[in-house]
């Protein structure tokens, strides 16, 4: 079998009937493009439409609240019965209704809003199926409702296990030898529970990075992911208004970056299944062809740029434990670790010394754990000292570049000393400098490194 393409669609390419023809003649004209995942119809911000999941939770809310979900029903009536009506299709037709109610149902049942939510990716899928046979393609709607085994992590959040990526590789082979194309919706599987479970908003991309790891880069060429924009910046726009598009990064760098702080272009947790299994990405925009994207590749031969792009996340917490005896204790690390482990607390970064540790957390879980018995647990292990720094926003500068190059380190921090902004934390992973600063001084941190490092 020759190498296919695994290509994901993001809403705002499949919002109306418009752009659905679009993206079915995108399909059609490479026959390699033969897995095509799917997401609901996406906002349209020409006429202030919103996203259809958008409109689906807010139905699921209004539902639960016991209010009037009358105008909710039929404003996504509508919107599927104007798009089936202008494909000239009748996949769906009054069907919808029932489906919706159906779905309603479960919240009481299974106390779950996720049947809902799919359902916009469910039945766009099923639309672009049906659309796409009229071009005499012999298409598959697939619903990942029969083979994308979901999981928990220890946060409750969905993920697919590696363990189960054999079971969907000859799922989706078994149908690829009958079918020239498989539609899959994105952004949801079934629980171990058998019920429907959604990942993380923006999961399509984590449906289409599963498809393309489970199949392996021996079958999977490239995943090729459509959207609005003209590819990864390298800052966020909203910081940096005129940030460069990237042209060609690494996966590695896309990692780093995206769970940095996000930009919007690529779900951050799809980015691990495809590095894992070294299949590249190429990033284009569905309305301008003609743009090159950006090419995310499993190895780069050479880099020009030094610092690919800056990310910046806020609202951590550092607790900084020192201990003049650490380095002589074996085991000392380890416990300290145990005791954010027990409360349940998920630790991004742990800078040390000999002599000391910091342990750096998204703030977001202080809310409900309590800093303070945290704290307590921690006093046990008799450090010298225990402090904590509330209220970090910390800037990862990122490129492949930066291992080999000297420099860019004490460019970054005389940069941040002459504008006054103060670090309080740095680390160093080869090719990711994450520098901690206060949140107030962080989107600030950001325009001064990128002016120095990226220009
Ligand atoms: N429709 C889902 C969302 O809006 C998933 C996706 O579009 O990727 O988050």
């Amino acid at each position: 079998m020759p190498k296919l393409k695994v290509v994901k669609f993001g809403g705002s390419s499949l919002a109306d009937a418009e752009r659905i023809k679009n993206v079915a003649q995108i399909i059609t004209s490479d026959s390699a493009r033969r897995i095509v995942v799917v997401s609901a119809p996406g906002a349209i911000k020409e006429n202030d439409t919103p996203k259809v999941t958008d409109q689906l939770i807010r139905l699921g809310e209004k539902y639960k609240k016991g209010e009037n979900i009358e105008s909710s029903m039929d404003e996504i009536i509508t919107r599927f019965a104007e798009i089936e009506g202008e494909l000239d299709s009748r996949r769906i037709g009054t069907k919808i209704k029932q489906m919706l109610a159906d779905r309603l149902a479960l919240i009481d049942s299974q106390q779950s809003m996720d049947p809902l939510m799919a359902l916009g990716e469910e039945l766009n899928g099923k639309i672009i199926a049906d659309y796409l046979k009229k071009f005499g393609v012999d298409t598959c709607f697939l619903n990942p409702e029969e083979f994308i085994k979901v999981d928990e992590t220890d946060f409750g959040k969905t993920h697919v296990k590696r363990s189960r990526f054999s079971d969907i590789s000859d799922r989706v082979t078994a149908i690829l030898t009958c079918y020239d194309l498989v539609i899959v919706p994105g952004f949801y599987g079934i629980g171990t529970n058998n019920q429907i479970r959604t990942f993380p908003r923006g999961g399509s991309d984590y449906t289409a990075a599963i498809l393309a790891a489970s199949l392996g880069k021996e079958i999977v060429e490239v995943h090729e992911n459509f959207t609005d924009v003209n590819g990864v910046l390298a800052a966020d726009p909203k910081i940096i208004p005129n940030a460069r598009k990237i042209e060609v990064m690494s996966l590695r760098e896309l990692s780093e970056l995206t769970l940095g702080g996000s930009f919007g272009v690529f779900q951050a947790e799809a980015v691990a299944p495809l590095a894992r299994a070294g299949i590249p990405i190429s990033l284009r925009n569905t309305f301008r062809l003609g743009e090159n994207g950006t090419k995310i590749l499993t190895e780069l031969s050479t880099t020009q740029d030094l610092v690919r792009g800056i990310a910046y996340r806020g609202d951590y917490t550092i607790v900084n434990i020192r201990d003049y005896d650490m380095g002589d204790k074996i085991g000392a690390l380890a416990r300290i670790i145990e005791t954010f482990a027990k409360d349940g607390i998920s630790i991004e970064h742990v800078p040390t010394s000999q002599i000391s540790a910091s342990v750096i957390f998204g703030s977001k879980q202080n809310k409900d754990r309590k800093l303070l018995s945290l704290l307590n647990e921690l006093e046990k292990t008799n450090p010298d000292e225990l402090s904590i720094d509330l209220n970090v926003g910390l800037v990862s500068v990122v490129g492949e570049g930066l291992k080999s190059a000297s420099g860019v380190g004490a460019r970054a921090f005389t940069k941040l000393a002459n504008n006054g902004i103060n670090v309080v934390t740095s680390l160093f992973n080869g090719i990711n400098l994450t520098i901690g600063v206060v949140n107030g001084e962080a989107k600030r941190a950001v325009e001064v490194l990128y002016k120095e490092l990226i220009g």
